[in-house]
């Protein structure tokens, strides 16, 4: 396994990543991107253990409904890539447990890489997304054909990968790009379907980083962002070489929809995972800011909690239901429930702004306005920003001050944007959740109900 430091040393690979502008020479020396290594390289240290042959428990798969529900908690407490990763190596083996029978070498292959990254202690970013052009089109009439990621040559040992995969969580902080299809493929789109992990140092790979990380110099105004933030990557593969062990699917069309289903469930399974704590954390701060201010006792913000209480609820109860249910694959892992996880998700992120909304409308304006902590030291200021912020007596105003910056960091300042597009857009819009639910659901039950409700023996066909 790998140590924090040994980690920290290992991107410095060759890997083209540029930020604002420029090549970023040293991920770890940089700024922005420096501290985000540093958050993935705790994760590292937490697991590490010395032993040949160790593997990090936090990315084993789970074999039982027990264990899935330790491990969802388990990974929201650790980095997002490490989380990354563990998405990834699932995906990949419930697309293999899928693909078993009918490709039974590529099925091979994604059992082998799983076994080699986790010996290797490696990290793995999930690239599905594609750039897309127009919309209204699909990919084999699309006027650039780059506009999926394809497969543009191949000889006896490999493929050759052009185009590029966009919002990619923390690519230039692993070290495999775990490259899957965006969605099911038609005939004539053989090449489009294409899997497989690709070394984020290899030639021809470059990254543009994106980050909602603060700028500002005293980080206390940014308690959670200071410590916590990933940037985005935008992939380019310009003519990527991928040897045949590292693919997983290239030309089998009809298995695309398989990697890309299996990917969006494991997203939407952390997806959810992460709103019932972040609603959680919602609930506290609407109820925190209102006993700050002393209007806890009002019958509106009274009901507004309570709305928010139940919006917590059922995202958890969705969880709860996603796990107890969930589906063992032939090797024996599990796989979480497909409606429970979609139908969970899709609430979740359907209600978010209106949940920080209520969040907003108890705190007040205070939450965009209140004082830094420097200020709070400062000689000339410290009485008045004492005197001004306090709310109810008893609660301290440096409190008020400190509850307000981190419903700030968390909601209203560029992370709390960044939080408001990425709830609706991971794992696929909420399109995609209404599709994915609606397959699932036992719609064949429902009308026989609706017909027994209506006294209605036969309907036609
Ligand atoms: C912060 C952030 C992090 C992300 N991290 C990752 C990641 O790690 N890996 C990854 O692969 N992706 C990631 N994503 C991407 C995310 O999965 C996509 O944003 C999402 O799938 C939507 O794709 P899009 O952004 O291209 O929007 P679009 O596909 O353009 O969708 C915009 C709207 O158009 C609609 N639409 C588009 N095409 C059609 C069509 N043919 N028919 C009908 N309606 C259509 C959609 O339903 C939606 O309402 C991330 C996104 C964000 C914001």
């Amino acid at each position: 396994m790998q140590t924090a430091s040994e980690y920290l040393k290992s991107l410095d690979d060759g890997r083209q990543t540029f930020f604002e502008g420029g090549r970023v020479t040293s991920i770890p020396d940089h700024p922005v991107m420096g501290t985000a290594a540093e958050w993935v390289s705790t994760s590292y240290d937490t697991f590490y253990d010395p032993a040949e042959g160790a593997t990090s428990p936090i990315l084993e798969p789970p074999r039982s409904a027990d264990e899935l529900r330790e491990r969802i908690p388990q990974l929201r407490r650790v980095d997002i890539v490490t989380r990354t990763t563990f998405g990834s190596l699932m995906a990949m083996l419930t697309a293999a447990a899928r693909l078993q029978g009918v490709e039974a070498a590529r099925s091979d292959n994604v059992l082998a890489y799983r076994e080699s990254a986790a010996l290797r202690d490696i990290r793995i970013t999930e690239c599905i997304t594609d750039a897309k052009g127009d919309r209204g089109l699909a990919p084999k009439d699309q006027p650039d054909p780059d506009a999926y990621v394809r497969i543009v040559d191949r000889d006896d040992a490999g493929i050759v990968i052009r185009g590029a995969k966009l919002h990619i969580t923390g690519a230039s902080f692993g070290h495999d790009l775990m490259v899957m299809p965006t969605k099911r493929m038609k005939a004539g789109e053989e090449d489009y379907s294409v899997a497989c992990a690709v070394p984020v140092g290899a030639s021809g790979v470059k990254i543009i980083n994106s980050s909602y990380a603060p700028r500002s110099a005293d980080t206390r105004h940014f308690p959670v962002t200071s410590r916590e933030h990933m940037p985005d990557g935008f992939v380019i593969f310009d003519d990527v070489y991928v040897p045949d062990e590292r693919v997983f699917l290239a030309g089998e069309g009809r298995y695309a929809a398989v990697f890309a289903h299996s990917l969006g469930l494991w997203e939407r399974i952390g997806g959810t995972s992460a709103m019932a704590e972040q609603a959680d954390l919602l609930v506290g701060f609407a109820h925190l800011a209102a006993d700050a201010n002393g209007t806890l006792k009002y019958s509106h913000v009274k009901e507004k909690i309570a709305e928010m209480v139940i919006h917590a609820s059922l995202i958890r109860a969705g969880l709860e239901a996603a796990i107890l249910h969930c589906v063992e694959t032939p090797e024996g892992f599990v796989h979480p429930n497909e409606l429970y996880t979609n139908a969970a998700k899709y609430h979740g992120a359907a209600n978010y702004n209106l949940m920080v909304r209520h969040v907003h409308d108890i705190a007040g304006g205070v939450v965009l306005t209140a004082p830094t902590i420097g200020d709070l030291e400062n000689e000339e200021t410290r009485a008045f920003v004492s005197k001004y912020m306090q709310g109810r007596k008893g609660v301290e105003a440096e409190h008020r001050l400190r509850l307000m910056h981190a419903i700030r960091d968390l909601t209203a300042d560029s992370h709390g944007g960044w939080h408001s597009v990425t709830n609706v857009q991971s794992g696929g819009g909420l399109y995609a959740q209404r599709i994915v639910s609606s397959n699932h659901y036992d719609m064949e039950r429902a009308r026989e109900l609706a017909l027994e409700a209506a006294g209605i023996t036969e309907w036609a066909s």
